[in-house]
């Protein structure tokens, strides 16, 4: 795979948008500049991996748009080392994003082909990260509790199961909605063992969680 002067300084190029977008983590942004975009979208199509804009990469699914990526990773609020969990693996190209931050990654798929495809990209990172196939909507209680949930597929609501996986101080970012076409980010942080702090922030369109506490 290969990253031209000419991808590189089209990267280059979105990243300043997203900083005039209002993104200001310096960790979010750096991530962003050394992950390649069009190695996540399908073959014939990488024209399109610099516009700030969501593309299908089949199954009905899509790779976020740059903005919503960077805006999620931001919300989270993590460190390098810090243990996250994602929820809609879908291209692996948020995963990129966080794994270049340092983080150690658990990330789950509900659709075969898309996690085998992410597997590849993801290979470079792989002492750091574990791709799980299966059903999230419930979070994965295997390797919880997290310091970070980050779902990246639009739920109906927030799942007690979710939270009771995120560390005291942890963090829930998710998409929540009470259609399958626009959702409202939801930030939520365990302050204590029944205590969360609630955030409703801005508007968004993701594809739907589907599974158990989906839709
Ligand atoms: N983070 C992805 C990226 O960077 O390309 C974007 C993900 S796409 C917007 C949402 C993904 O969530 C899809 O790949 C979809 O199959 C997956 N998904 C939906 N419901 C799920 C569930 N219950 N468990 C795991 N994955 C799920």
């Amino acid at each position: 795979m290969i990253d031209t002067a000419v991808h590189q300084g089209r990267r280059h190029k979105l990243i300043r948008e997203l900083a005039a977008k209002g993104i200001d983590n310096s960790a979010v942004l750096s991530a962003m500049i050394k992950v390649p975009r069009h190695w996540f979208f399908p073959k014939d199509f990488e024209q399109y991996a610099y516009r700030d804009a969501a593309f299908p990469i089949g199954h009905e699914q899509t790779i976020s748009q740059p903005f919503t990526v960077a805006y999620q990773s931001q919300l989270i609020d993590i460190q390098k080392g810090e243990r996250v969990l994602e929820i809609g693996t879908g291209s692996g190209y948020q995963a990129a994003v966080l794994l270049e931050m340092g983080v150690e990654l658990y990330t789950i798929e509900y659709i075969k082909p898309l996690l085998q495809k992410a597997a590849v990209l993801l290979k470079p990172y792989k002492d750091r990260v574990r791709l799980i196939h299966g059903d999230g909507s419930n979070g994965v209680l295997k390797y919880a509790p997290y310091d970070a949930i980050i779902v990246t597929a639009g739920a109906p609501t927030i799942q007690n199961e979710l939270l009771k996986q995120l560390k005291i101080g942890g963090k829930l970012v998710i998409p929540v909605g009470n259609s399958r076409e626009t959702q409202k980010m939801h930030r939520l942080t365990r302050m204590s063992e029944n205590k969360f702090h609630r955030e409703v922030l801005g508007q968004f369109k993701f594809v739907p969680l589907v599974g158990e506490g989906g839709w």
